[in-house]
């Protein structure tokens, strides 16, 4: 095994800005070949990556984690990138049901601390279980959410995983996001034009008005608007310098040292 750390991925990050969405996914496939997975919570930027996958098109599954408390509009969502778009979407559970938690542990989203451990069990968790499988998991953050995700790298480590994420939409803008939306006419949660600009759990989100920030919908209950569920790495701790164990191999390719793969 050989470490690989953020910093190992300065100069291909940097590389990387000038690269296109497509051509991220391209690269990231030819590296991780089957030991990569896209990750969703069928939301706007997600489906975008969904709706590029599948017209490059870059077989591959894409894992979304029910929490068992999610809008039907979501599941719906859901169902309709697989019919439509044809994608392999591997559905990922928690181990209890929301009604067994809240049996043993209350109800945990109303509290800071209870929010964390709520969203730790039912959405992070349910990724740990599948982890040994993959190598690379490609996301959807972008640096115009603002907040912690505003200086988001497009390679991260996530040493929790031990895999690197990918994230190819990390230069699309609000106006770039939609402008490919409407010019492929991608599938959508219906819950975006009723007002929630960003969706979760149904106990936890709701919609903004106009002059709010685009997360005010997200754990407004907690305030301030800064709350993240802990699925994403870098919205947690965005300045630490981690490192994951990859084969040598791995590591070579993903760092350029070998020259079987064009990018
Ligand atoms: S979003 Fe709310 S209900 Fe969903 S896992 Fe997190 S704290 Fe629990």
């Amino acid at each position: 095994m050989a470490r690989l750390s953020q910093a190992d991925l300065i100069d291909l990050n940097r590389t990387f800005e000038e690269r296109s969405p497509q051509e991220l996914l391209e690269w990231t496939r030819s590296i991780f070949g089957d030991r990569v997975a896209a990750l969703s919570s069928m939301q706007k930027s997600g489906n975008a990556i969904c709706h590029m996958l599948s017209s490059v098109p870059l077989e591959m599954p894409i894992l979304f984690v029910d929490t068992g408390i999610l809008f039907p509009e979501t599941l719906e969502t859901r169902d309709r990138l697989m019919q439509e778009y044809g994608l392999k979407i591997r559905t990922l559970y928690p181990a209890q049901t929301i009604a067994e938690q809240t049996t043993e542990k209350g109800v945990l989203y109303l509290s800071p601390e209870g929010q964390k451990e709520c969203c730790e069990l039912r959405k992070s968790a349910p990724l740990d279980a599948v982890a040994d499988e993959f190598d690379a998991l490609i996301g959807s953050l972008r640096r115009s959410d603002g907040g912690a995700r505003g200086a988001c790298p497009i390679l991260a480590v996530d040493t929790r995983l031990n895999v690197l994420r990918i994230n190819p939409l990390v230069n699309f803008d609000d106006e770039q996001l939609a402008a490919y939306i409407k010019e492929n006419n991608v599938i959508t949660n219906p819950l975006h034009d009723q007002g929630y600009t960003t969706i979760g759990c149904n106990r936890c989100t709701t919609p903004v008005l106009p002059n709010e920030p685009n997360r005010a919908g997200r754990w407004r209950h907690l305030g301030p608007w800064s709350v993240y569920c802990g699925i994403n790495p870098t919205d947690m701790d965005p300045d630490r310098s981690p490192a994951v164990d990859l084969s040598q191999d791995l590591v070579d390719r993903i760092l350029g040292r070998s020259t079987d793969y064009m990018i």
